[in-house]
């Protein structure tokens, strides 16, 4: 599956929820982030299917995110009938918060590693951050994917000056983890403020991701499914394509089409094709 710029499109990124249960501040609002109903949320069944005709246009690779995947039900079976696809890797990004209880199901499932994502290593700047989260819990959540052979455990931290830029190097101190430092981006809660938490960081010292100030799109490889069906092109577009309640033959056609629209490259940082959803919605 090739887009028109060449691209060979390989990975599949599938948000199973909008819900997540910590509200971190750059990401969602306190209160009344617009939360799909039940009916709206593909089923397991539906998400599997669309999974199979991306698979068998090409798609290797399979993400499962949020929202938070793991306050779905029924997370550990459908990630076990993602697993049995034909598919070379399945993985997951998670807050952490409950993954010490579903590290083991998870990797008996056939998910292959985690993300985590995890801004602050002071509890308390933590539970202020995301608005009530647990720091311990996800440390635990850490241990327990490291247990469970979810490995190499890829730590995530959305930087942003004056709240988390001097911590850096604390996250190296967590074993046997790969941090990951992300660029706050101009979507959900930070759409008005981001730039003024900008600052700069050594991309020769550090594992950097800066979809802004150094876009990577001409490598992208991405679509992405969202909780209640549509397909985006590309995280940053407001372009979508409904896969839900198709037959097999124009669900392949619908994901063709979507790969067939990836724009050459974002244009967020202008603010000329902003996505309509939060992060939560999308699946970061
Ligand atoms: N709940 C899961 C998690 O925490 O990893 C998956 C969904 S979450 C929306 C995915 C990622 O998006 C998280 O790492 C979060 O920090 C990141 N994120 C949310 N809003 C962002 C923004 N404005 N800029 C950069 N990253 C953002």
């Amino acid at each position: 599956m090739r887009d028109t710029f060449g691209r060979e499109i390989t990975y599949l990124r599938v948000s199973v929820t909008d819900r997540c249960n910590l509200r971190c501040k750059y990401c969602l609002p306190a209160v009344g982030a617009d939360k799909k109903s039940h009916d709206d949320i593909l089923r397991s069944e539906e998400i599997v299917e669309i999974c199979r005709a991306a698979v068998e246009l090409g798609i290797v690779k399979i993400r499962v995110t949020g929202g938070e995947p793991l306050v779905r039900k029924g997370i550990v079976e459908l990630c076990a009938n993602l697993a049995a696809l034909d598919i070379d890797e399945l993985c997951l990004t998670t807050n952490g918060i409950l993954l010490e209880q579903f590290a083991e199901p998870l990797k008996l499932a056939g998910v292959d590693r985690v993300n985590v994502s995890l801004d602050t290593l002071d509890a308390d700047k933590y539970r202020k951050l995301t608005r009530g989260g647990d720091l311990s819990a996800v440390l635990r959540g850490i241990d327990a994917a490291k247990r469970a052979g979810l490995t190499p455990v890829k730590i995530n931290a959305v930087l942003i000056k004056g709240v988390n830029d001097t911590e850096i190097d604390r996250f190296y101190e967590l074993d046997n983890v790969e941090p990951r430092f992300i660029e706050l981006m101009p979507i959900g809660e930070s759409k008005e403020h981001w730039r003024e938490r900008y600052f700069t960081l050594d991309s020769n010292k550090h594992k950097v991701i800066s979809p802004i100030s150094r876009k990577f799109c001409g490598a992208c490889n991405r679509l992405r499914l969202t909780a209640d069906g549509k397909l985006k092109p590309c995280l940053h577009s407001r372009d979508e394509y409904n896969v839900r309640g198709l037959r097999v033959e124009e669900l392949k056609a619908a994901i063709l089409n979507a790969a067939a629209a990836k724009p050459q490259m974002h244009l967020l940082e202008t603010g000329a094709t902003n996505s309509q959803r939060g992060m939560n919605r999308i699946g970061g």
